[in-house]
């Protein structure tokens, strides 16, 4: 089959549509992308959910792919650790992996235009202010609606692609489909973005090359750098219950709740009361779904096909990683997208399930653990043992974030390493032996 005698319509024109639509683009594919908001390089709306987010290696490895990474790693900040405040004020600092390792922050609507532009560069088009309503599977008809003028439309192409991410509209026509498995479930945690603006020579108010976080618990603020010196913060927070969104109702409460419980971010929030009731609640859910495709014409790809948490920090760079399968699956089989639609379904499928369990539970570990000193002991036997034997041991967040492990085996060799961990850290005395020989080669015992 030849690309060029073959249409794909996206719908969706967020990160992964647009990502994706260039991967088409470049085998010769004939792209149309139909975007539900208008055009964001024009309108200057905000891009939607968290004004920044966390690149890392698989989402790198989507940009590389074409040819994207240069343009991107100019705007985009290191960040080589958490940093971690505590209630007390006092601040500590844990390295993410090893010296030259590092997240990146990036802007999610600076990112999402670049992509946009080198999508258009390479031949799609994008519309813009159409809502997808519906998609005819059997037909392979995608119905849309113009949300400035009304005017609907039905449209039909030889592939059709949802990348209309959390609440797909795709997914939904393929709910209704016989055998079709799915499950939504949400926290009962919602976020809220807060500000920390620039010092008034512009420069960042805290370490800029940190990802920092205030874990309370039941709860947490976390920190991301932007590159005109402001962190955009998140508050990760129950909706109901005490503290929740709920009882936090008066800009009075508010005032008093942070200077108590994030002193020193207090501080540095001059806005804080009127972001809080001005800026939206989010909520946050995990989709999970299955089949993603239809007859082989018809698939779901990134949040669409798979919504998770953000605790991670891996939505997006999962959702590329999709792109990348995508592609060495296209290259694999010619172009046969009967063989690559199957294909595609089963690989990624454990994966993404994998990186959903993984972002529910490392939510625990970054609101609870992270200032714990047994977490810090833990992550500090972990590190030497990577050190010394990197054959044998990876750290989980390693695995997840430096590396491209297969996220279903990063869950299960994660699941197995704890299991020793918990053993090393009931050893007597072990806050004193840990670098010893001897808990050495109990741990590489336990491995084989
Ligand atoms: C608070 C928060 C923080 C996050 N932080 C990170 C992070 O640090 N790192 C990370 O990797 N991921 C992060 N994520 C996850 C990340 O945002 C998503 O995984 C990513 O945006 C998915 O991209 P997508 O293109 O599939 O969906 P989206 O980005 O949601 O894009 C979908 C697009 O489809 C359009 N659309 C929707 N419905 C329709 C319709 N009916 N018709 C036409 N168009 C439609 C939308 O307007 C949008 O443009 C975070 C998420 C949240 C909520």
């Amino acid at each position: 089959m030849n690309p060029s005698e073959k249409n794909v319509l996206l719908i969706g024109a967020g990160l992964v549509g647009s990502l994706l639509s260039n991967y088409l683009t470049k085998h010769g594919y004939k792209v149309e992308i139909f975007e539900r908001r208008p055009d964001m390089r024009k309108d200057k709306i905000s891009a939607g959910r968290s004004i920044n987010l966390a690149l890392s290696e698989r989402g790198w490895r989507g940009l590389n792919g074409v040819g994207l990474s240069d343009a991107v790693r100019k705007v985009a900040i290191p960040m080589a650790g958490r940093m971690i405040h505590h209630q007390d004020g006092n601040i500590n600092y844990q390295a993410y992996g090893k010296e030259g390792q590092a997240i990146y922050s990036v802007s999610r609507g600076g990112l999402n235009c670049v992509l946009m532009d080198e999508s258009e560069k390479s031949g799609a088009t994008i519309h813009y202010n159409e809502r997808c309503t519906h998609v005819d599977l059997d037909k392979n008809i995608a119905s849309f609606e113009n949300i400035v003028t009304g005017r609907k439309q039905t449209l039909t192409a030889d592939l059709i692609i949802s990348s209309d991410g959390a609440y797909s509209a795709g997914r939904l026509s393929l709910l209704f489909t016989d055998r079709f498995n799915y499950s939504q479930s949400y926290l009962e945690h919602g976020y809220k973005e807060l500000t920390i603006p620039p010092a008034a020579d512009g420069t960042h108010q805290l370490d800029k090359n940190a990802l920092h976080i205030w874990p309370r618990g039941g709860y947490m603020l976390i920190a991301l750098p932007n590159m005109d010196g402001s962190f955009t913060c998140t508050l990760f927070f129950p909706f109901e219950g005490s503290p929740s969104f709920t009882e936090l109702n008066s800009k009075e409460k508010v005032s008093a709740f942070f200077k108590e419980v994030f002193a020193d971010a207090y501080s540095l929030m001059p806005t804080l009361k009127d972001d809080f009731f001005n800026n939206p609640t989010g909520s946050l859910m995990t989709v999970k779904c299955f089949p993603w495709t239809w007859k082989n014409q018809v698939a779901l790809i990134g949040d669409a096909a798979h919504a998770i948490v953000p605790f991670y920090g891996q939505g997006m760079n999962c959702g590329f990683e999709d792109c990348v399968e995508l592609n060495d699956l296209i290259v694999k089989h010619n172009h046969d997208w009967s063989k690559i639609m199957p294909e595609y379904q089963l690989q990624r499928k454990p994966n993404c399930d994998a990186i959903a369990d993984l972002a529910v539970a490392n939510f625990y570990e970054m609101r609870d653990l992270v200032g714990h000193p047994d977490f810090l002991l833990r992550k500090k036997i972990e590190a030497r043992i990577f050190d010394k034997h990197p054959e044998k041991w990876v750290p989980l967040y390693t695995m997840v974030t430096f590396n491209e492990f297969p996220y279903s085996e990063a869950l299960s060799r994660g699941k197995k390493q704890d299991q020793i961990m918990d053993q090393v850290m009931a050893l007597p005395n072990i806050e004193k032996v840990w670098d010893s020989p001897e808990v050495e080669s109990k741990i590489l015992s336990m491995l084989s």
